[in-house]
């Protein structure tokens, strides 16, 4: 397809037009899922102070091995009311406070665990002592600028002392079915018509990103009809549009968003599902123009939507995140698209689905994997190293 931009210049065009958007502070604890706009610096040490990693006894090491006397405990979160003074031990439980005069700790279960006095064995300075900041020093960097935030980092910002985090905001998206022959689930069908699911789809993606989409009331083909709804969804971030952006006599998406003022950045791209994907912008407000055959909005929003939800949030790597695997059966090549094959994911081999066209959403619905098979002649043998997308 001479002229058609490839998915790689297609996804480029998309993140030239993102601007991130602006920072908010966020309450760690619900920061899992968002990405931090400035470093998160330790506020405390961790630990903030040096502190046992065994229950036993915190003594000086040059006194063991010994009987010492046990003068005293730091229990967690009580510490000792005195320091150590030499020939002493004192009871110590894993995470108090190591005593101001005590360089080790014996494990109890290298005492005989006595209580007046107790038989230490011999133990090294520093023994199992977690010294104060070993973890992390004030001011040390705990997450970065451009981190997508995990829960092992909520923990470690928790730990260090913050309570919140600077995170861009979450991107606005409205998604807008269009088509005058789509009923919504639970309703009776009439002659001609489907259950809408597009727009359900994108709103389950969108969800486990963390984002509410706007779900529009489903718009039917009529111009006035399309650009009305389309209008609505241009005040946020981003609007995703099903249907209606082919070549049909019915299709009036991106005639409504010319309109409307909007600059069209591509109009279909060579990838197979999802040719006629459009992608436009009017002022801040991005708009993705997906086909309606369900296989191919689904793929339009993998290779186009997510990475620009990625971008305006500042993450480091927005574009989609390519794995190697094993192609479990032999296949035949697109001239020329870059295809998107459903496959199905197990022990690393990557085994395509029967059912490969774009309205067949059912048979997606067991795949686990998409695989990117590049354009070009004759086929790619079963065994070969591929690329592939988790769905
Ligand atoms: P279109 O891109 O509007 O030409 O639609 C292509 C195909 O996708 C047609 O068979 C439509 O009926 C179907 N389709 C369009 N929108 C949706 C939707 N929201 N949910 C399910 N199927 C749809
Ligand atoms: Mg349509």
């Amino acid at each position: 397809m001479p002229g058609l931009p490839t998915i790689d210049e297609a996804l480029a065009l998309v993140l030239d037009r993102v601007r991130p958007l602006d920072a908010e502070d966020v309450p760690v604890a619900d920061a899992a899922g968002r990405c931090l706009a400035e470093d998160a610096l330790a506020a405390v040490d961790l630990p903030p102070f040096d502190s046992s990693a065994m229950d036993g006894y915190a003594v000086r090491a040059a006194d063991t091995p010994g009987s010492l006397r046990v003068a005293g405990e730091s229990a967690a979160g009580r510490p000792a009311a005195r320091p150590l003074e030499p020939g002493e031990a004192f009871a110590i439980s894993t995470g108090a406070v190591v005593p101001d005069g005590a360089d080790a700790i014996v494990p109890v279960e290298r005492t005989d665990g006595g209580r007046e006095t107790v038989s230490v064995e011999r133990v090294e300075p520093g023994a199992h002592v977690r010294p104060r900041g070993g973890d992390a020093a004030v001011g040390q960097p705990v997450a970065l600028a451009g981190d997508l935030l995990r829960p092992v980092q909520v923990g470690a910002l928790t730990s260090c002392g913050l309570t919140h985090v600077r995170c861009a905001r979450r991107p606005t998206v409205a998604v807008l079915a269009t088509g005058s022959e789509l009923r919504r689930a639970g309703e009776p069908l009439g002659p001609g018509q489907i259950y809408e699911s597009n727009s359900v789809l994108l709103a389950a993606e969108l969800r486990l990103l963390g984002i509410e989409a706007r779900v529009l009331e489903p718009a039917r083909d009529d111009p006035a009809a399309t650009r009305a709804a389309v209008e609505r969804g241009l005040a946020c971030d981003v609007l995703i549009t099903s249907g209606g952006v082919s070549v049909g006599e019915h299709d009036h998406v991106r005639g409504a968003l010319a309109e409307l003022g909007a600059e069209e950045v591509f109009w279909r791209v060579a990838v197979k599902p999802g040719k006629p994907v459009a992608f436009s912008v009017r002022g801040a407000a991005l708009v993705f123009g997906l086909p309606g055959n369900p296989v191919s909005s689904l793929v339009g929003f993998e290779l186009f939507v997510r990475p620009a939800l990625r971008a305006l949030q500042g993450m480091r790597a927005p574009a989609p995140e390519l794995l190697p695997g094993v192609l479990g059966a032999t296949v035949r090549r697109s001239p020329d698209r870059d295809e998107l094959v459903r496959a199905r994911l197990t022990e690393g081999v990557l085994t395509p689905i029967a059912g490969q066209e774009s309205h067949m959403i059912a048979r997606a619905a067991a795949a686990n994997a998409l695989v990117l098979v590049r354009r070009g002649e004759g086929e790619i043998a079963q065994g070969s190293q591929v690329s592939w997308l988790a769905l």
